[in-house]
């Protein structure tokens, strides 16, 4: 069976953040022509890692303290930006964002007017220099991403590695991220966890990825395209379809929903349901531990037992469910038992 939760238990405050077709490589000037920027955030939000303002004739207005801000931004709620966060991004001399259309909705939306610089995978390498020489002039710089925790399967590893080199400071403003999102509503155990990212999108790669992740003795967390999920669920049945699991999809936004069932009945939904709308995060139990795990003689027992009335598929099916060991490893091992001459009865 398939447990379906849905809604996000309040009304959503703001639009969600969405993603547009336009192009993504400009440096852009918010322009928020109503909006107050000192209004909105009132003066009593308190920014940590802030410094006096700097001397008169400097450009720089900020009160942030010099350095590179990694800025946390809502998943869909825009109600889920903090108040820090909020504060940083207002205060920053330069907003450096995946793509800028996405992040002015963001400040628009608080009515902040920042420079803003796209940083993604495709102009990383030339805008990557002049980012850190404004940080090396002493500029509180935020990184953001379109959505989330920057830096989680988003841009800005490379800039952050460059920036220690170079002695820049860096502060977290922690906030929204997918993955932990999905992790805290899947019910699955959140003691040790994976965030695996996306798996590779085919052929050898994604077979090794999988691979890798088979014997980790952790929850996983899998990023995914909605419209590559029926596929994705199938791939990942073959391998542990009897693992529980989680489908967390458009999280903080009006259509959230939760789906908790094992990989292979997961997969069976959304084969017939076909790919869901919105954006989804995969979350899946770890493997079950070895003294969890029934011995070889017990599962050749149980296999024994229900290949009397079943095929080898729906009684390795049955005995994976009930062992959490693979359905592959035992379908193989129903079909050398079906082979198997009985043992002769003693004389
Ligand atoms: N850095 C981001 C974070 O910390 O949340 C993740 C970035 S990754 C490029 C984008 C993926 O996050 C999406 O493909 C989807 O798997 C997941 N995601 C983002 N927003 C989501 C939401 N509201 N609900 C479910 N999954 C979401």
């Amino acid at each position: 069976m398939v447990a379906v939760t849905t809604g996000t238990g309040y009304k959503p405050l703001a639009a969600t953040v969405a993603r547009t077709s336009m192009r993504r490589n400009q440096t852009s000037r918010v322009t928020s022509p109503a909006s107050s920027y000192a209004d909105t955030t009132s003066g009593a939000l308190s920014t940590p890692n802030t410094t006096e303002p700097e001397a008169s004739g400097s450009e720089r207005r900020s009160k942030l303290a010099p350095g590179l801000h990694l800025v946390a931004t809502p998943i869909g709620n825009l109600a889920d930006l903090s108040p820090r966060a909020l504060a940083v991004l207002r205060d920053a001399d330069l907003v450096i964002c995946e793509d800028t259309r996405v992040t002015v909705k963001l400040l628009r939306h608080y009515g902040i007017e920042r420079p803003l610089t796209a940083y993604h995978e495709h102009n990383a390498a030339r805008v990557r220099p002049q980012i850190l020489a404004r940080l090396a002039d002493g500029a509180a710089v935020a990184l953001a991403s379109d959505a989330g925790t920057p830096l989680v399967s988003d841009p800005g590893y490379k800039l952050v590695r460059a920036a220690i080199e170079a002695g820049t400071e860096l502060f977290a403003v922690p906030g929204p991220s997918a993955a932990l999102a999905a992790l805290t509503v899947s019910g699955l155990p959140t003691d040790r966890f994976l965030v695996g990212g996306f798996l590779p999108p085919r052929g050898a790669a994604r077979r090794r990825a999988i691979a890798e992740l088979d014997a980790i003795p952790a929850t996983l967390v899998l990023f995914e395209a909605a419209r590559r999920l029926p596929k994705t669920l199938a791939e990942l049945a073959a391998v542990w379809g009897s693992r529980q699991a989680a489908v967390a999809r458009e999280l903080t936004k009006r259509f959230e929903e939760v789906r908790r069932a094992p990989l292979d009945a997961l997969a069976a939904y959304y084969d017939a349901a076909g790919s869901p709308r919105g954006e989804v995060v995969i979350v899946i139990a770890p493997p079950a531990s070895d003294t969890e795990q029934a011995s070889d003689a017990e599962i050749d027992a149980m296999l024994s037992e229900a290949l009397a009335t079943m095929t080898p598929a729906a009684a390795a099916a049955k005995v994976a469910a009930m062992s959490g060991r693979p359905k592959r490893a035992i379908y193989r091992r129903a079909l050398a038992l079906k082979k198997k001459p009985p043992a002769e009865s003693d004389p």
